[in-house]
């Protein structure tokens, strides 16, 4: 008999008592047919046998129903234990990606840091930006409000490693979205988003954009910009990932903020607020960066000063604020002549004005100044309805071998100046 036919007899009482009953009602027959007291014995002894097999029996299946529980117990704490395990490695994985996102926010906040100027912190932020989310197809942009007008506009724009040419340069209906609500934007599927326009979305820009996020860039409550990356693939973006870029943008506004302050502080130091041209400090020290360079390069240099003539009686006749315009007047004629890259208008003192100007001989800086003197002496200047016109003296000095250093070099024009109001003014004299 195996041991399941066992079990399946001691657990059918009907089967169980049949199998005692049977062989006892046979030793009973027996015994009264024999009359042989062996087997009345036997059938007693077997009786006794049979129930305290029955009650060990019953012990066994007792005992075997609490070790079922037991064991039942025991299997829901391994399963409660599996359980804590499973959150617990759950909570190590968060962690551990909490940890990661940490230290790449802490990367970004220390290369922001060292970023002075506007321009280098957009690069930064973007390319920073394409590190952490970017791939071969997706576009980073970086839009900034204009400080005067507040128009959006794009400040730097990325896509894998290069440069991108986006079409929609004042934003489009994602951007907009942003503008109007402030709030962080996540579109998984541009095709299936029903808050914007996919025909318009499609027709104004000719890069495929299928999902994107997009964060607003506010420091307190003054908004900066936008932060957005875009990609032609669907479900590219996860709301983590939207949460992780707020956190970017967070410190990448705060760094924006930090450039803009830092230029307009800058701008106030370094340029005048009446003629906004650079101060003389500032120009001084590019002479002297300038002399060294050219000496080195064994390039020319020349230099300008120049002083309005009789400023004082036009002052005198038309008033101080008018004197104001045509400093402001005479200060735009010399930006717009010498607005190339490398020469630097100044304001050297009240009515005087200087010009580096690097690369450039004596004869064609004496070119130069004569037609300085003709512009100006021909700019009408109209004051209260009346046609009113100013002259300058010019002197021009470059550096030779006689001349190697920013005070020889500014001692020179001022003197070749005095000779030009020496010689009866608005003409231009070379030292
Ligand atoms: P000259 O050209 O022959 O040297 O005579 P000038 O009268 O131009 O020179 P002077 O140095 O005698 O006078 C300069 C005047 O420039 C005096 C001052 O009132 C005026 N000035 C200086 N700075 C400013 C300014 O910011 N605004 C105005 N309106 N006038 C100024
Ligand atoms: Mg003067
Ligand atoms: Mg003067």
């Amino acid at each position: 008999m195996t041991e399941k036919q066992n079990k399946q007899l001691f657990n059918n009482p009907l089967l169980l008592f049949a199998s005692i009953l049977i062989p006892l009602a046979g030793l009973f027959l027996l015994a009264t047919i024999v009359q042989h007291k062996l087997f009345l014995f036997i059938a007693i002894g077997s009786i006794l046998t049979i129930l305290i097999t029955i009650r060990i029996n019953n012990r066994l299946n007792q005992n075997h129903s609490i070790i079922g529980l037991n064991l039942q117990g025991v299997e829901e704490q391994i399963n409660l234990a599996e359980n804590e395990i499973k959150k617990e490695e759950q909570a190590i994985d968060s962690l551990s990606e909490k940890i990661i996102g940490y230290s790449q926010l802490k990367g970004l906040t220390e290369k922001l840091s060292i970023c002075l100027y506007l321009e280098d912190t957009s690069r930064t932020l973007s390319e920073e930006v394409n590190k952490l989310f970017g791939d071969q197809d997706t576009t980073i942009i970086l839009y900034l409000f204009h400080s005067k007008t507040g128009e959006l506009g794009i400040s730097s724009s990325q896509k894998g490693q290069m440069r991108v040419n986006i079409k929609t340069k004042k934003g489009d209906i994602f951007d907009q979205w942003i503008v109007k609500t402030m709030q962080p934007l996540l579109v998984e599927d541009t095709h299936s988003d029903y808050r914007f326009d996919f025909d318009k979305i499609k027709n104004e820009e000719a890069r495929p954009i299928r999902s994107l996020i997009s964060v607003p860039l506010v420091v307190g409550s003054k908004a900066l910009g936008i932060l957005r990356i875009d990609s032609p693939r669907e479900d590219h973006f996860a709301t983590e990932d939207l949460r992780f870029l707020t956190a970017i943008g967070d410190l990448g506004a705060v760094a924006i903020e930090n450039a803009q302050l830092y230029e307009a502080i800058e701008q106030l130091a370094i340029k005048d607020g009446l003629t906004n041209l650079y101060l003389r400090r500032f120009l001084l020290d590019r002479v002297q960066e300038e002399i060294s360079r050219q000496l080195r390069k064994k390039n020319e240099l020349s230099f300008l000063m120049i002083d309005l003539d009789y400023f004082k009686q036009y002052n005198d006749k038309y008033g101080h604020v008018a004197g104001d315009i045509v400093l402001r007047t005479v200060s735009l004629i010399l930006s717009e002549m010498f607005r190339e890259a490398g020469n630097i208008v100044c304001r050297y003192g009240g009515e005087e004005f200087a010009i580096l100007l690097p690369d450039c001989s004596k004869e064609k800086a004496a070119e130069l100044a004569e037609k300085v003197r003709d512009r100006i002496a021909g700019q009408t200047i109209i004051l209260r309805r009346v046609k009113t016109t100013i002259t300058v003296s010019i002197g021009v000095a470059s550096l030779s071998q006689n001349v190697a250093s920013k005070q020889e070099l500014i001692h020179l024009a001022d003197q070749a100046l005095y000779k030009a109001k020496q010689s009866g003014r608005n003409q231009v004299c070379i030292a």
